[in-house]
């Protein structure tokens, strides 16, 4: 009877690093950085790609739950350009100043004996300036990001800014009209292809790990978005939705807040989450912008 009591007791989970998405999880929304994120990639979309600006709200829908980003998704309908460049215009104006130190924050994430890393579709300009604001530029060992999963070579987008402006007029004859196309009674899932590797695709996290050198089973994933949390999931990781206390399908917690770590997961302070694992040094991922 003891050794049934013994073996029905679930096994205690063992982590070994923390992945963290960084907007919307580090900090919460009420900031109103994606509101202003939001304005910049629809102004972009209009006064960069000379899109109707009608169309705006219905392309960004489309284009954000078919393909994860608004940007992946233009990729993949069909324009080209340059992704430094986009990322300049939509992070370079936002509202940095709304984002305060957070020494909470970086307390617990200090105290935390794992290896911890962000994980964020952003480009790595918007990651070290979002992390510096909070004052948590140094609690992480990394941080994979666009460029992460997209290297240039990879991915190429003409970096001419003149060239860009003559193959967007050459392109847009060549778009594929993904409104147009759910617009078919019919429409089948048939949709062209993203050069762009980012978050919620399994692929994308599986890279992510990859490059990483992490054992989703042995990490835990915190998002802000429930697809992500989803595909997280899949992919063999621990989860927790930030950001509401309503936990949904794949996701193994839920906190309102990221303040709220200890109290919902004390067990990785007590010293057993540790792993018998050795990490090995530096992983090529990567790191902070110090210059
Ligand atoms: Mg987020």
């Amino acid at each position: 009877m003891e050794y049934d009591d013994l073996y029905n007791q679930p096994q205690r989970p063992k982590y070994d690093c923390l992945l963290f998405d960084l907007d919307d999880t580090l900090y919460p929304l009420s900031t109103g950085l994606a509101t202003s994120c939001l304005k910049n990639i629809k102004d972009y979309m209009i006064e960069e790609m000379g899109i109707e600006a009608s169309k705006i709200p219905d392309l960004c829908n489309v284009l954000y739950k078919n393909y994860g980003t608004t940007m992946a998704g233009l990729r993949a309908i069909g324009y080209d350009f340059d992704h430094d460049e986009y990322h300049r215009f939509v992070h370079g104006r936002l509202p940095y100043d709304k984002l305060k130190p957070d020494p909470v924050l970086r307390h617990l994430l200090l105290s935390l004996p794992l290896r911890r890393l962000i994980f964020t579709n952003a480009d790595k300009i918007h990651a070290a300036k979002a992390l510096r604001r909070l004052g948590l530029e140094d609690c992480f060992e990394g941080i994979i990001c666009f460029e992460t999963l997209n290297p240039r070579e990879t991915c190429p987008a003409s970096d001419d800014e003149s060239e860009n402006e003559a193959s967007i007029q050459n392109q847009r004859e060549g778009i594929f009209d993904i409104l147009e196309h759910f617009s078919q009674p019919n429409a089948g899932s048939k949709l062209p292809k993203t050069p762009i590797i980012c978050k919620p695709s399994e692929f994308a996290i599986e890279k992510a790990l990859k490059i990483a050198n992490i054992n989703p089973q042995k990490t835990i994933f915190f998002d802000d978005s429930v697809r992500n949390i989803q595909s997280g999931k899949r992919v063999g990781l621990h989860t927790v939705l930030v950001g509401t206390s309503h936990r949904v399908k794949g996701a193994d917690y839920a906190l309102e807040s990221i303040h709220n770590i200890r109290e919902a997961l004390p067990e990785l302070w007590d010293g057993e989450g540790k792993s018998d694992v050795q990490y090995k040094g530096k992983v090529a991922i990567e790191t902070f912008v110090t210059a």
